[in-house]
């Protein structure tokens, strides 16, 4: 198999201009190939955009090893590269730089036996699959109303903040007072301690929330978050720093309403689809996490996952613009909810032309780190 490597940066454009322009405007695309047939992966580039150590993984070792490799399955393909790589950390860089290449490897062979990506994903259960409009962080509150305005505008009922620890419970308060009826979810992105953690949660229950997402630091202290989960007034979500097997079900047994892997993250779909089957014995909805950038690779596979299984509640789903000119198929969005193309095509071409990638370094302010930077 080959496989071919595009970073890339598609610049994150939104109507109010969010924090996270150059932020979200980092990609790392694969394409696989096996002479006849091809698939599109991408991979999620965390950690403040180190695309770097990502593309090495795939340029210096799955690269070579594929090329000179028969493999007949996306299972073996994950688990192979997790045994070469344990060492090196079974998580974050190694398993994102292997997602782009399994998914990649599930487009290909939906092309090659000429069936529709939900159709290998166990066939279609339902024809269209409900989203919600995944926020960036906006410098104003007064950009938090308008972006509401807009995205109810396009067909928007359910929407998640992503405003820093610090204005979140103003922006939530001057929402409700303009709209009842449009469900939020709150992102926090691992700020609090338990103590802290409990009196933002008393505080926002007030405002009806559907779920809050990641609010202690570290985000894998299952303990506390399971003493947490014990008394919020609040359903709480987790799961998109999340990479094995062991350490969802530690999640699980913590008692969160919402799971939330990301595909591009994990090691890419076999994985996943093995944390759906795990999760099928707890009591959790399932909102997989997909970074709601302009990029809709690992979108476009996880709606089709969504038409095919049935444990998915609702997936995260950008208010901006795809870019038509890369993508001659497109997720069509009518309100609320999504229907996904059957696989994914790229205008290669366009890549270098349009969308060069762009070596910057790219903060993230997540967690308390706005307040931290700031001094
Ligand atoms: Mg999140």
């Amino acid at each position: 198999m080959k496989v071919k490597i595009f970073p890339l940066s598609i610049p994150y454009i939104t109507d109010p201009p969010s924090e996270w322009v150059d932020q979200w405007g980092v990609q790392l695309y694969v394409k696989v190939e096996d002479g006849e047939y091809y698939g599109w992966g991408e991979t999620l580039i965390a950690g403040s955009g180190i695309i770097g150590a990502y593309s090495s993984i795939i340029s210096d070792l799955i690269k070579p090893l594929l090329e000179n490799m028969s493999l007949n399955s996306p299972y073996e393909l994950e688990n192979l590269l997790e045994k070469i790589m344990f060492s090196a950390g079974n998580c974050g860089v190694v398993t994102g730089a292997i997602s782009s290449v399994e998914m990649g490897f599930w487009g290909l062979m939906s092309r090659r036996i000429k069936v529709p990506l939900y159709e290998l994903f166990g066939g279609k259960f339902r024809d269209s699959v409900k989203v919600y409009a995944s926020f960036p962080r906006f410098p104003r509150i007064e950009d938090v109303i308008k972006a509401v305005e807009i995205a109810k505008e396009k067909g928007f009922n359910f929407i998640k903040l992503h405003q820093s620890p610090n204005s979140i419970l103003e922006a939530v308060k001057k929402i409700r007072e303009n709209y009842k009826e449009i469900k939020i979810a709150i992102d926090l992105n691992a700020p609090f301690d338990i103590n802290k953690a409990k009196d933002f949660l008393e505080n926002i229950s007030r405002y009806e929330i559907e779920w809050v997402e990641e609010p202690l630091w570290p985000p894998n202290d299952y303990y506390t978050l399971e003493k947490l989960t014990k008394i919020s007034p609040v359903p709480i979500a987790a799961g998109e720093n999340e990479y094995t097997l062991y350490g969802f079900r530690r999640l699980l047994e913590s008692g969160i309403s919402y799971l939330q892997p990301d595909i591009a993250k994990i090691g890419g779909i076999s994985k996943f689809l093995k944390v759906l089957d795990l999760a099928s014995s707890y009591n959790v909805k399932i909102a997989p996490h997909d970074r709601p950038d302009r990029s809709p690779i690992s979108l476009i596979y996880t709606l089709n996952l969504a038409l095919a299984r049935e444990e998915i509640e609702i997936v995260e789903y950008p208010i901006a613009e795809f870019p038509q000119d890369l993508f001659p198929l497109l997720p069509v969005f009518k309100k609320g909810y999504a229907i996904p193309p059957d696989n994914i095509e790229v205008n290669e071409r366009i890549i270098e032309e349009k969308y060069p990638f762009i070596n910057k370094i790219r903060i993230l302010h997540f967690s308390d780190l706005e307040d931290k930077l700031k001094q």
